[in-house]
């Protein structure tokens, strides 16, 4: 779970412009955007825009910190505009842990009962 962070990762092309993505909300050292794989209504990821942790494992704490507000925040906001019953907050490290995008994020995923999670 530790090594070499690859600058050509999706996500780090996505924060060099070279990827489209609809960017949700952003600040100099986060930025929220939309899943375009999404598995509910309004699934958004979470990064970092200056850190090169893969995983929660390599992130440095004050990362985690500015990284996990925006979660609070993406969660608060989603649950005001879509007003869903639930939402999943998700996260994987490492390709037997599910990752397939090796930049630190988080899923936030909104939930309702009759709608199954896709993928
Ligand atoms: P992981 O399994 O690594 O936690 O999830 C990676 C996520 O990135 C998946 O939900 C996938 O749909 C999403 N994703 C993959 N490629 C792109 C892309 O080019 N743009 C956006 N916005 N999301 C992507």
């Amino acid at each position: 779970l530790h090594g070499p962070y690859d600058p050509d990762n999706i996500f780090a092309r996505i924060l060099r412009g070279d990827i489209p993505s609809v960017t949700v909300w952003e600040d100099d050292h986060v930025r929220v955007f939309m899943d375009v794989f999404p598995q509910s209504e309004g699934h958004m990821l979470v990064i970092s825009k200056t850190s090169q942790a893969r995983n929660l494992l390599e992130v440095e704490p004050d990362t985690l910190d500015r990284v996990m507000r925006a979660v609070h925040r993406t969660a608060r906001a989603a649950e005001k505009a879509l007003k869903p019953e639930g939402i999943s907050i998700m996260q994987f490290n490492g390709e037997a842990g599910g990752q397939t995008v090796f930049h630190l994020h988080f899923h936030i995923i909104p939930r309702w009962s009759d709608r199954p999670m896709k993928g």
